[in-house]
């Protein structure tokens, strides 16, 4: 990655630079688990959809889902990744309650995704290319129940054996900012990519975080990594907190240790869980039970055929084809579901307008009412029609924005709303001149003062439209009063 300015937070000896690399875990959008038929659907009554290999009964033999390296295949494919076609899953032991084989199935020194690129749009505008060290399929393990009793805990194997991209990043990200719009980047592409449905709050998508703090442009420091936080805006905060604590512990003449740590999120704070473990702890050996992965060039090429267009090439194609600016490109481009409104609404008609409905009244009932565009109360063909209105000037963008409130309420047709509250624009000379020689008649005194004052003629334009309860067309109001009144020096 090319070298940009330092981004630093101020310590009393000084600035010092976070460094952040992210531990990805993505669970595989697939039905059945990723050695066994069982069912992965969230949910479900505890334990109902455990199979004898999630379960690890004696004897049992793990089988390869296909569909879910397929998935990771996409996956790395949309990353701009090498793809392995030799890889191996190992056991990684340990023991847990909640992983009944003593070891999980998980893929070390040969993953099936090796090297790759993520761009990042950052708010301001920048663009940042985060690196991707390696994507490994791994088997996820069940749940710890302790709120079910009061002196037992449960175990719920139906997670168990579900099927897990690991992504890990190279330590490439530099703020929180940053790894928050990493995060976001990521999971915009596994849901275009349709390779996990990135839902962090049922946990399909959890982010191990690690921070560690330098001089700018010095040499790495030790890292803390912080497990399992999941929300972006956890991530985030977790970043904050724990870049404090290292420069503090590293001025008050202490050292960091590397270490594992949780993040509280009600103290908004990171605390220390257990001292780092090496990989050698693990006794980490080929699973004898499953023979290496070996992938055919030429099936690896149907996957590419067969990707979407992403979410870079996307957004390129909004500023070419629509002249979007890139900021709304982006935006528009950064969601598959936003993407397709957008361009469901944008056919055939002004694209620019169509971008700033989109983004403006859209977006905004969309946040007041906490809707995924889905969701949306108007579909793009009703917004569509309501701009064809605004096009062929029978209402005004004004009155448009009132209709489109009424729509979302009632979910009608805008023509037919248009028509039954008579909000049909006034182009009609006749009426607007009519209410152009009252607000005169009634304002002899700003009449006077316009002739000082040419700016006026705005207060002029906002009564006549007033008058004629916003249907006037604008335009034609400010050309006739100007025609009535001028000449006004425009100085
Ligand atoms: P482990 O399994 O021990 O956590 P991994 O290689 O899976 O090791 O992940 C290491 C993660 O830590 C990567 O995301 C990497 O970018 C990040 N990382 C490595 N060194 C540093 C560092 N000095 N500061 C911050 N992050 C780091
Ligand atoms: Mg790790």
């Amino acid at each position: 990655m090319s070298e940009r300015p330092a981004k630093t937070i101020e310590g009393v000896t000084g600035a010092w630079e976070i460094v952040i690399g992210l531990e990805v875990h993505a669970q595989v959008s697939s039905k059945s688990k990723l050695f066994s038929g069982a069912s992965t659907t969230f949910g479900g009554e505890p334990n109902a959809q455990v199979s004898l290999v999630d379960a690890a009964m004696p004897g049992m033999l793990p089988v390869i889902n296909e569909f879910c390296v397929e998935q990771a295949v996409r996956t790395g494919l949309g990353l701009a990744a090498q793809i392995n076609l030799h890889s191996v899953f190992d056991r990684k032991n340990y023991f847990y309650p909640d992983l009944p084989a003593g070891y999980q199935i998980s893929q070390y020194k040969q993953p099936i995704v090796g090297e790759g690129t993520v761009l990042v749009d950052l708010p301001k505008g920048e663009t940042i290319a985060v690196g991707i060290e390696r994507l490994h399929l791994e088997q996820d393990a069940g749940k710890s129940l302790h709120d079910q009793h009061p002196s037992y805990s449960y175990v719920d194997l139906n997670r168990s054996g579900i099927a897990l991209m690991e992504i890990v990043s190279k330590p490439d990200m530099r703020s929180a900012e940053e790894a928050a719009a990493y995060l976001k980047k990521l999971r915009a592409l596994l849901r275009y990519l349709g390779t996990c449905d990135g839902n962090m709050e049922e946990g399909s998508m959890r982010a191990d975080v690690n921070v560690s703090v330098r001089r700018p442009g010095g040499p790495l420091g030790t890292r803390c990594e912080i497990k399992n936080v999941n929300s972006m805006r956890f991530v985030a905060q977790a970043i904050e907190y724990e870049a404090r604590r290292q420069v503090d512990i590293i001025e008050g003449g202490g050292a960091i240790h590397q270490e594992t740590r949780l993040f509280d999120a009600k103290k908004g704070e990171t605390r220390s869980m257990r001292s780092k473990e090496e990989a050698h702890d693990y006794r980490y050996f080929p699973d004898p039970d499953l023979l290496p992965l070996e992938l055919d060039p030429q099936w690896i090429e149907t996957i590419r055929e067969s990707l979407p267009e992403l979410p870079d090439a996307k957004k390129a194609r909004f500023i070419e084809a629509y002249g979007l600016s890139p900021y709304d490109a982006g935006v528009l481009a950064g969601e598959i579901e936003t993407a397709a409104y957008f361009e469901a609404v944008a056919e055939g008609r002004d694209a620019k307008l169509a971008a700033n409905w989109v983004m403006g009244e859209l977006f905004g009932v969309l946040n007041r009412e906490g809707l995924d565009i889905e969701a949306s109360p108007v579909k793009p063909e009703r917004l569509g029609a309501l701009i064809d209105l605004i096009a062929d000037e029978t209402i005004s963008g004004r009155i448009a924005k009132d209709v489109f409130a009424i729509m979302c309420e009632t979910g009608e047709e805008p023509a037919a709303i248009v028509e039954a509250k008579g909000l049909r624009q006034v182009t009609d000379t006749g009426a607007i001149t009519a209410a152009i020689e009252a607000v005169i008649a009634a304002n002899p005194g700003q009449v006077e003062a316009l002739k000082k004052k040419p700016k006026l003629i705005g207060w002029f334009v906002g009564q006549v439209m007033a008058k004629t309860g916003g249907k006037a067309n604008p335009q034609a109001v400010n050309a006739l009063l100007k025609e009535r009144l001028g000449p006004l020096d425009e100085g």
